[in-house]
């Protein structure tokens, strides 16, 4: 599809980019102010977020890579935005490794990376190929080279995750203008232009995350008054419960544990996605995979099962459940009663399941909004927030986050001092004070945190803030200010100063140190 409209767009162009976890999607702002989506091969808006190299050594991305992915499951990649940002001995890590068909090791900056066909990718060098392949499809449609993007993230991204989406940017020479959260550019695509006073709350259920937020929109003031999530659960775990509920019958019949068959298991979870679909539309589907595998007497055995809507909603209903639970979390932590919030905005393909709208309508005693496309709200807004950020533009918008997890610092005895709690405005600054706790003391060194647990080693480490410019002095008589300061993609900057000697020092925590 071609617009004329879309040739004329200067080359400095930003476009806005959702990253899924499962499909990406690019939109851009075209001349008057109306959003395109990016079309793919075939006419699709969205591109799988799969990466594999085949047996002659070439790298797929997307359909392509999505295509030979039964044939090909140790040396296909999918879902790596969740281990993205992640250190190797989070029980993430593990859980990840579990459930899919390649593998991953320890890197050397306190990071994952995933084998594949014998090299060694780190995660954000996938982000990286996925975004290179949307900027390359956007810069064909587009004609010109796309090299500015907003990007979103899960609002439940902690600071280091941040940091590794800009630097899978910088890896391929796309410069992320902007990080923004995923639920406030929904709620961006659908309150632009509406001159609206609402209160509204984004549940937002993807292939591999969940975030709330609740949002003010006052016209084209955005402001998030609370923000919660899971960055652990999504589609795909809905699709993990109908394989082991399949695998698990499978084996009660026949006594043949399908786990260590790779070629078997891609082919049933291919299948798990597809009848959890179905059973969005209809009460009863068919699980059905001819010659799965041979009985030790070389005979082939088929896989046969009826599904119905109501085992699908038994296996996964303790999933809905938890995302409910997060749902009440962030309305108290708003300060904001179910009846308050006058629309309910559902973004992700996970939320088309009529369990999850029944029991949203239940908790808020009225049906979902259809206000928004839930696999494209996102892309627009991001292109309507990345239209904003240009000179050209007309839209002035205001988007007031919050920080989705406290920023805080290891205490004596390892407690977590807070510095700046969750739900926090960003951009944001705090300022402790802090001195020398022995005589002559040379450095100050500060563990820094983000998370809501009490102790600081349950949350997840930023990194180690080493200010070396501590005056010779006896112990309590230096006089020291760290300053956190948040900026308004959620990334933390921190700097120390020697109050008396004026000597500063300043470091934003980068994932990719150890
Ligand atoms: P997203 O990350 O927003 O693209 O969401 C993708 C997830 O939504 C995947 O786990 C899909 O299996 C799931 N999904 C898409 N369509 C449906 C549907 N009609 N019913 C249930 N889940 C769906």
């Amino acid at each position: 599809m071609y617009h004329p409209r879309v040739g004329q767009l200067p080359p400095n162009t930003i476009v806005g980019i959702d990253l899924g976890t499962t499909n990406s999607c690019c939109a851009v702002v075209i001349g008057d102010g109306e959003v395109k989506l990016v079309p793919y091969k075939g006419g699709d808006y969205t591109i799988p977020s799969i990466f594999a190299v085949d047996e002659k050594g070439n790298e797929l991305v997307g359909h392509d890579a999505k295509r030979q992915w039964q044939l090909n499951p140790r040396n296909t990649l999918y879902a790596t935005k969740r281990l993205i940002g992640r250190a190797p001995k989070d029980d993430v890590v593990e859980t990840v490794q579990r459930s899919v068909q390649y593998k991953l090791h320890p890197g050397s900056h306190n990071d994952v990376e995933l084998d594949v066909r014998g090299r060694a990718f780190q995660v954000q060098e996938i982000a990286s190929r996925i975004l290179a392949k949307i900027r390359d499809v956007a810069s064909d449609h587009l004609g010109f080279r796309v090299s500015r993007a907003v990007v979103t993230v899960p609002a439940y991204f902690t600071d280091r995750q941040r940091q590794a989406v800009k630097e899978a940017g910088r890896l391929v020479g796309l410069e992320v203008v902007r990080i923004i959260n995923e639920p406030t550019a929904a709620s961006l695509a659908y309150g632009i232009g509406k001159r609206l006073q609402e209160r509204v709350l984004v549940y937002d259920l993807g292939g591999g995350t969940f975030d709330v937020s609740i949002i003010d929109i006052r016209d084209r003031v955005f402001e998030v008054k609370a923000t919660g999530g899971d960055i652990f659960l999504g589609g795909i775990d809905f699709d993990e419960a109908i394989i082991e509920h399949v695998i698990g019958d499978f084996q009660g019949q026949t006594g043949i544990d399908l786990r260590g068959d790779p070629v078997a298991m891609q082919r049933i979870r291919d299948l798990a996605e597809r009848t959890k679909i179905d059973l969005s539309s209809r009460a009863e589907a068919p699980f059905s995979v001819p010659f799965i595998t041979m009985t030790p007497q070389g005979q082939p055995l088929n896989l046969e099962i009826r599904f119905t809507r109501a085992t699908l909603e038994r296996l996964v209903g303790g999933l809905v459940d938890r995302t409910l639970g997060i749902v009440e979390k962030v309305l108290h932590d708003a300060g904001t009663e179910p009846s308050q919030v006058d629309e309910v905005m559902l973004v992700g393909g996970q939320t088309r399941m009529p369990l999850v709208q029944e029991r949203l309508t239940a908790l808020f005693g009225k049906p979902p909004s259809k206000g928004v496309h839930p696999d494209e709200a996102v892309a627009i807004g991001a292109a309507l927030y990345a239209w904003s950020l240009q000179e050209n533009s007309d839209l002035k918008l205001t988007l007031l986050d919050v920080i989705p997890m406290a920023i805080g610092l290891e205490a004596a005895g390892g407690a977590m001092h807070v510095v700046l709690p969750r739900n926090s405005p960003i951009p944001n600054a705090k300022a402790l004070a802090a001195t020398s706790s022995v005589d002559n003391q040379s450095e100050l060194a500060v563990r820094i945190f983000q998370g809501d647990a009490a102790q600081a080693a349950l949350n997840e480490l930023l990194g180690e803030f080493v200010f070396g410019g501590v005056r010779p002095a006896a112990a309590g008589k230096v006089r020291l200010e760290v300053l956190f300061e948040v900026n308004v993609e959620g990334i933390l900057t921190v700097s120390a100063g020697d109050l008396d000697t004026g000597k500063r020092m300043t470091t934003t925590l980068r994932v990719t140190r150890s």
